[in-house]
């Protein structure tokens, strides 16, 4: 069993596709195993996407992600962090294999749906960033 973080990013939020996004996961084969709604804090962003600090994008990047509130997820399964990499699609929705998440309802890089993790050691300490222990069931 593998853990790894999903976050439905403002962008798919505000079209009212949270269900839909959901629904991607459990009929894959992944389970809910925490979830809650969240407004992001600046600081938070920052904290969260502090290995993007040096890239040109991160200004805008955690513009978006506090434009609106999100949605966190673990996602618990058999090799969950692969699965639900290859559930988002690639970074940009135009790249994005057809029935992917991203490709069905993202627009933009920027605007792109989903957050998943990249790594175990990154989806364990992002899992440990937005939950407690007794949040994941
Ligand atoms: P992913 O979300 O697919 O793991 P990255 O970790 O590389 O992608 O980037 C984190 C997020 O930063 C992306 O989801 C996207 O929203 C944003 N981003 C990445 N690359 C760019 C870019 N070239 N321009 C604008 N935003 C970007
Ligand atoms: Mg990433």
């Amino acid at each position: 069993m593998e853990n790894t973080l999903s976050i439905i990013k403002p962008d798919a939020v505000a079209k009212n596709v949270i269900g839909k996004i959901v629904d991607r996961f459990e009929s894959n084969g992944l389970k809910i195993a925490a979830m809650k709604k969240v407004q992001l804090s600046q600081a938070d962003a920052e904290a969260f996407y502090a290995v993007h600090a040096s890239r040109p994008f991160f200004g805008d990047l955690v513009k978006f992600m506090i434009s609106g509130p999100v949605v966190i997820m673990v996602l618990q399964g058999e090799n969950a962090l692969a699965k639900n990499r290859e559930l988002m699609g690639a970074t940009n929705p135009k790249e994005a294999t057809k029935g992917t998440i991203r490709a069905d309802f993202a627009e933009s890089i920027d605007a792109n749906a989903v957050h998943g993790s990249d790594s175990l050691e990154n989806a364990e300490n992002e899992i440990n960033f937005f939950f407690a222990q007794r949040e994941i069931l």
